[in-house]
């Protein structure tokens, strides 16, 4: 249809429908978690109703898909003061506890039967959002209770928040905004890309993203919400169970794994199971809440002044604790960069034994006064590197020793580079073992040219040996020199062999992945690949040639550049060439080699053999995608030791799933 041609009434019911389409996909994809068509058709959909608001602009409304991400900063965040205030919640630790919380009111209210609605408490933001005419209205932050900041604007671009909901009351929501684990990696895996400082947990990436000024840039976080409460004017629920199946009817996203307990009995196994599965979810719970599920029940026990008497909430065990630093060590890396790493008394947190933290760079340490002997405070959150999170200086004895960072690279004495506005050191010499260590190791790494049994120790023998002194070294590498070493013996040098034979026939795309150019990932080899179809073509690129590329930005042309201008590099080439590399892109074989395409897997429970991250890389390896939650579109549910309830989802979705033994031969290769 030509939009040109439609009458103002035409374009309005076409907008309606559009927007309409948009609210249905938006709630399955960000509320259901069960999308209905791809990305791209949802955003043609999108980008039909964008057009045809700008050719009629007096049809755009607030509540309209196309306006959840605001274009004009803000100024700032005004106070505003809740209509009845957001009480904190009185916290528990113990079973005990929580039995003298259910005599408290057995005290109160003799005689009556209690029953609970069980939550996981979600570590993130309290947020109230009000809904006039069926329209999102207002948002504010909890703030102290009674009044919070008005993150209206902010809190908009959370898309499984419905903007229209069909009910014309005046309306209060109430949950948690929170960062899934996911998001939060990605931020501060940016943030350590531009040398920002990290923030230390989801809920304080979370908090921060919410006072950003520019929606725009809040809407790239990707927050997300969970609702719990809702008072709908002049109507209410007889129960806490009722007032989730009423904010589920709306639209809204409640947690899924809220349970209706009879007894605290139920309460308590539901605290034990969650308690053991927590690791499990995609982010961050930080123990129960448990209310009483009746309304009227929780009118008649009221509120102290800080907290309501219905509601408690029962932690789970702290994902911090306290330990020595007994030493501080500096890691050289591939690209010869130095991270100082806090070598620990062996600590147990959430069920994995600490040795190490990493104290990320100097400043780092300068910031935080991180001194060798401190007893510090250390935190793991998701499956993140566990950090310190504070110095106990109260419990210095003043034997602690400060910690010089090295002048030099630790490694080969070299002097190291700052460069300006940068946080990290780098060692200067291109030839220093660490750093041929750490390239040696990503060129064989399985994303790169994936040769199996070059691991760690075996890096380090042929280092120590000089049996390598180059990359191209391992394809001198012969039987004679293999079988003597550590635990090699002629089958597996054999083996090896064969395997570093086979990744001469890898596609260059993985080579150019391989050779370690700075800021060149995967994603842009790739797409270097098939545009210059070959190694020697790329090598001799201009930059106006390279930056004409999509996914290639002026940083990357200039880096590739640099490093084909080197001489070493050219060299390096050159014998890699001679040994007999494959330097072409083939990319109807890579296309062949992708039996897992289009297929959808969830990891759950640990495995026995291997690392979730390496089942991930075996998996994408393959052409397959792993996702964080199971949905009727999964493919497989791989289970490993003690599944979560991502396994109950899957056999009530009817979803198959995987044993790590059949996960295995599904990936195992040619
Ligand atoms: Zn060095």
């Amino acid at each position: 249809m030509a939009a040109k041609s439609l009458s103002l009434k035409q374009a309005a019911q076409h907008i309606e429908k559009l927007r309409k389409e948009i609210k249905y996909h938006e709630k399955k994809y960000y509320v259901d978690n069960d999308p209905q068509i791809s990305d791209e058709t949802f955003d043609l959909i999108v980008k039909e109703l964008d057009k045809l608001e700008k050719q009629f602009p007096e049809l755009i409304t607030p509540e309209s898909p196309t306006q959840r991400v605001g274009e004009q900063p803000l100024e700032g965040f005004p106070s505003v003061e809740h209509r009845t205030p957001m009480l904190s919640l009185d916290n528990c630790y113990s079973e005990e506890e929580l039995k003298e919380f259910e005599e408290r009111i057995e005290k109160i209210i003799p005689a009556e039967k209690i029953e609970y609605v069980a939550e996981l408490k979600i570590d993130g933001l309290g947020i109230s959002v009000i809904y006039r005419d069926g329209k999102f209205s207002q948002a504010v932050t909890r703030g102290d209770g009674f009044r919070g900041d008005d993150v209206t604007l902010n809190v908009k671009t959370i898309r499984s928040l419905p903007l229209l909901i069909d009910n014309t009351r005046e309306i209060e929501v109430r949950g948690e905004a929170y960062l899934p684990f996911q998001s939060f990696q990605k931020i501060n895996h940016e943030r350590s890309g531009k040398g920002e400082p990290l923030f230390a947990n989801p809920r304080n990436a979370a908090a921060g993203s919410l006072r950003l000024l520019d929606p725009e840039k809040v809407a790239s976080r990707n927050l997300d919400a969970f609702l719990y409460s809702i008072f709908i004017e002049g109507k209410e629920e007889s129960s806490q169970w009722k007032n989730l199946q009423i904010l589920k009817e709306l639209g809204f996203k409640i947690n899924p794994q809220s349970r209706h307990c009879s007894t605290l009995k139920e309460v308590i196994s539901f605290w034990n199971e969650w308690q053991e599965k927590r690791e499990d979810l995609d982010y961050d719970a930080d123990g129960i809440v448990v209310k009483i599920n009746s309304t009227e029940l929780q009118k008649n026990l009221g509120s102290t002044a800080k907290f309501p008497r219905w509601s408690i909430s029962y932690k789970f065990p702290a994902r911090q604790a306290t330990t020595k630093i007994t030493n501080i060590k500096i890691q050289v890396g591939r690209t010869g960069a130095l991270t100082p790493v806090a070598i620990l008394k062996s600590v147990k947190l959430s069920g994995t034994t600490i040795n190490r933290s990493t104290l990320h760079n100097e400043d780092e340490i300068k910031r935080k006064d991180i001194r060798i002997g401190d007893t510090v405070l250390i935190e793991r959150s998701g499956d993140v590197i566990p950090k310190v999170v504070s110095v106990m200086k109260e419990r210095r004895t003043g034997k602690e020793k400060k910690f010089t960072f090295p002048p030099i690279c630790p490694v080969c004495q070299s002097s190291t580079f700052k460069p300006e506005g940068e946080v990290i050191s780098r060692c200067v010499n291109p030839s220093c073992r660490a750093k041929l260590r750490g390239s040696l190791l990503h060129f064989v790494s399985r994303r790169a040219m994936n040769i199996e049994g070059l691991g760690d120790s075996l890096v380090g023998q042929l280092l120590e040996k000089k049996l390598v002194k180059s990359i191209p070294d391992i394809y001198s590498l012969d039987y004679e020199k293999l079988v003597g070493l550590e635990r090699m013996g002629p089958k597996s040098s054999q083996n090896l062999l064969e395997e570093i034979e086979k990744s001469k026939q890898r596609d260059v795309a993985r080579l150019i992945y391989a050779l370690g150019i700075r800021y060149t990932g995967e994603r842009t080899a790739q797409a270097l690949a098939s545009h210059f179809k070959n190694l020697e073509s790329l090598a001799s690129a201009s930059l106006e040639e390279l930056i004409e590329i999509e996914d290639v930005g002026p940083k990357v042309a200039e880096s590739i550049v640099f490093f084909f201008s080197q001489p070493e590099n050219t060299g390096l080439m050159n014998i890699l060439k001679k040994s007999g590399l494959n330097f072409s892109y083939k990319e109807e074989k890579r296309e062949g080699k992708r039996p897992l395409g289009g297929q959808l897997f969830v990891l759950t429970g640990k495995l026995s053999s291997l690392s979730r991250e390496q089942a991930t890389e075996m998996i994408e390896d393959l052409g397959g995608t792993v996702t964080s939650s199971v949905s009727h579109k999964t493919t497989y549910v791989v289970t490993g030791d003690s599944p979560g309830s991502k396994l109950d989802k899957a056999k009530r979705l009817g979803v198959p799933t995987l044993e790590e033994k059949e996960f295995l031969k599904l990936v195992k290769k040619d």
